[in-house]
């Protein structure tokens, strides 16, 4: 059994809008989602269909216009200064493009957002033990350019974890990858949640990645169109079921 089982997460009626008069969109509309501790959900939908702002309404990058977002009976969204800046401390961020700092090695971009917290030297073990979780040991010293795509997003992932987050969004984090690389990235976000518990939305377009989750919620225009579970009790494993199921 993992330490934790990660964070629970309540998004009620919640609204966000851009630009005003004539160019006034609804990015995310009234959405409304219940998501259980530990649970790796899938967010998907077209581009332009709410994904990004959903993720960034969650982890208070973002604030709604309407509607609240509670994660572990904190209302995030009414968060403000030293509280806010604690909480995105402690929620984990993967992006598409990996987001790495070319000029630091491998090491010190995993350190790097949590150095004004005490010195170096008392980081680099954690960083040193997740970039061994995330399949990176001896490549400590390597600059982002000397590794491929999937190498690089395996720095983001230990650099995400570096706060022991109970909650990692990550947005289209195998857009730039190649079906199997992006397939070996997905195991080792479900390994990484079923030994440290955390819960994990990941916004994605691909039906693979999509299918292999515990749960899929579909956006369009900013709405939920579609929640599947699809878990229903059955081996996690289990993807061929989870792709008859999904018609890919
Ligand atoms: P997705 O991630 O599903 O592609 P986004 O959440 O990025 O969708 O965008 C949803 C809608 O909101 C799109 O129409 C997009 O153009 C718009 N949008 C997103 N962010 C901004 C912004 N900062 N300013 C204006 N419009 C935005
Ligand atoms: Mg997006």
């Amino acid at each position: 059994m993992s330490e934790h089982i990660g964070s629970a997460i309540s998004v009620d009626h919640l609204t966000r809008r851009f630009g005003t008069g004539e160019d006034r969109l609804t990015a995310v509309d009234d959405v409304s989602l219940t998501i259980a501790a530990g649970a790796v959900v899938a967010l998907t939908g077209p581009s332009g269909s709410g994904k990004s702002t959903l993720l960034h309404l969650i982890g208070a990058i973002e604030q709604p216009d309407e509607g609240s977002v509670t994660v572990d009976d904190v209302v995030v969204s009414d968060l403000r200064r030293a509280a806010l800046a604690r909480y995105r401390q402690r929620v984990g961020f993967v992006f598409q493009r990996y987001h790495l700092l070319p000029a630091l090695t491998v090491l010190d971009n995993v350190i790097a957002p949590v150095l004004p917290r005490r010195g170096r030297a008392d980081h680099a073990t954690r960083a040193r033990e997740l970039l061994d979780a995330v399949g990176l040991a001896g490549r400590e010293r390597a600059l982002p350019a000397q590794l491929s795509g999937g190498q690089q997003q395996r720095v983001a992932i230990a650099r995400a974890l570096m706060g022991a987050p109970g909650l990692l969004l990550a947005d289209e984090p195998t857009g730039n990858l190649d079906s199997t690389t992006g397939g070996q990235i997905l195991d080792l976000l479900l390994d990484l949640r079923d030994r440290h518990g955390m819960t994990i939305l990941l916004a994605t377009h691909e039906q693979a990645i999509a299918a292999r989750c515990d749960r899929l919620v579909r956006l369009t225009d900013g709405h939920v169109t579609e929640d599947l579970d699809l878990t229903d009790g059955e081996d996690p494993a289990d993807t061929y079921e989870r792709a008859a199921r999904l018609r890919l």
